[in-house]
């Protein structure tokens, strides 16, 4: 696990020891504020950490205060070449503003950033990408490398931690994986501040949550990354289902369970996948939110493994099958017409219990 020192965003904080957060953004116009409001909450249901809406224009840094008033969750501001609505944001209670200082247009107006930022204890992150490479560097390097990167986000880290600001998350984004992992890689080594991560621009559903599962989940396999975005070509919900998979799938995710189950096969002799998505049904539905392994297995090939790592499994076997509880036997040969209701009835029962 990397250390990095701790940073604050509004009332979550991200670090070394601290839980990897989750963030999306809306896709809702920020001055209207009903539906940005309406689409924040809903991410918050689905266990969205940390929120981020764009703020092009006056109008949407004055909707701001509006926004936080109603929600639950830290909000950052995402402010793109004007120096003016970094300032706007600051002022109108931004938890954190994400800005690329390669592409702000009054450099002499950064300062007064750093010093607003520093006096409120607003966390800013350097988000650096191939859009914002100094022209230098790409002369230097002929194209938007990671290393080309990483330089240029240890120039700007310098340039703010010379003014003694420390509340930063850094970013280096890339549509390319391969380059991604790279730069994250090599950023870990040169600094400690928290790192967000992400493969930009990574598509659609299911295209973008592979792109995004690869990328990042290589990373925090390393112990590298302190909040992640899995961008989406989508809802912005999907974009939080992914997060907690990724998280799930590592062992960084103690909100709610995994399911486990088969891919089924010639053996299956019961009908697993729509008894996993059920099982998945109904945790969504009575909000179950501790960190259980739940096994949905076909035969019992594989299954008493399974069984012995699950708090709950199912073992298929000919129109029937068995109920494991926490690697014991609970209840065995129950007819499948049963078998999905003694099981959710078990999983109430020991929840409550
Ligand atoms: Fe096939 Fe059994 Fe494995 Fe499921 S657990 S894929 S049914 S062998």
């Amino acid at each position: 696990m990397r250390k990095t020192h701790t940073t604050t965003i509004g009332s979550v904080k991200i670090g070394h020891g601290h839980a990897v957060a989750i963030q999306s953004m809306c896709n809702t116009k920020t001055e209207d504020v009903q539906a940005t409001v309406a689409q924040i909450l809903a991410l918050e249901k689905e266990g969205c950490d940390l929120i981020r809406v764009a703020v092009p224009t006056k109008e949407a840094s004055a909707a701001l205060p509006k926004i936080k008033s109603q929600i639950h969750i830290p909000l950052i501001a995402d402010i793109h070449f004007h120096a003016g609505l970094a300032l706007d944001a600051l002022e109108a209670g931004a938890d954190k503003i994400r800005i690329n200082p390669g592409n702000i247009d009054q450099n002499d107006l950064l300062d007064q950033i750093i010093e607003k930022a520093q006096a409120q204890n607003t966390c800013i992150r350097i988000g650096v990408n191939a859009g914002s490479l100094e022209q230098e560097l790409w002369d230097k390097y002929g194209a938007p490398t990671a290393e080309a990167m990483v330089e240029s986000t240890l120039n700007w880290l310098k340039y703010f931690q010379d003014r003694d600001f420390n509340n930063l998350v850094i970013s280096i984004k890339s549509a390319e994986v391969p380059t991604m992992i790279r730069a994250y890689e090599l950023i870990a080594d040169q600094c400690d501040i928290p790192l967000h991560l992400g493969v930009t621009a990574a598509g659609l559903l299911f295209e973008g949550s592979i792109k995004n599962a690869i990328g990042i989940g290589t990373l925090l396999h390393q112990g590298i990354g302190d909040t992640i975005r899995v961008s989406l070509t989508a809802d912005p919900i999907e974009e939080v289902k992914a997060a907690k998979e990724i998280l799930k799938s590592l062992n960084l995710y103690s909100k709610e369970p995994q399911i486990v189950s088969c891919p089924t096969c010639g053996r299956t002799e019961i009908d697993v996948i729509g008894m996993t998505k059920k099982v998945k049904e109904m945790i969504a539905r009575e909000k179950i939110q501790k960190p259980l392994r739940i096994a949905v297995m076909g035969c019992v090939v594989n299954a008493l493994g399974e069984a012995k790592e699950s708090d709950f499994a199912i073992a298929g076997g000919r129109k029937q099958g068995n109920i494991y509880y926490q690697g014991e036997l609970f209840k065995g040969n129950i007819p499948e017409d049963q078998l999905l209701d003694e099981f959710l009835k078990l999983i109430r029962e020991k929840i409550k219990a």
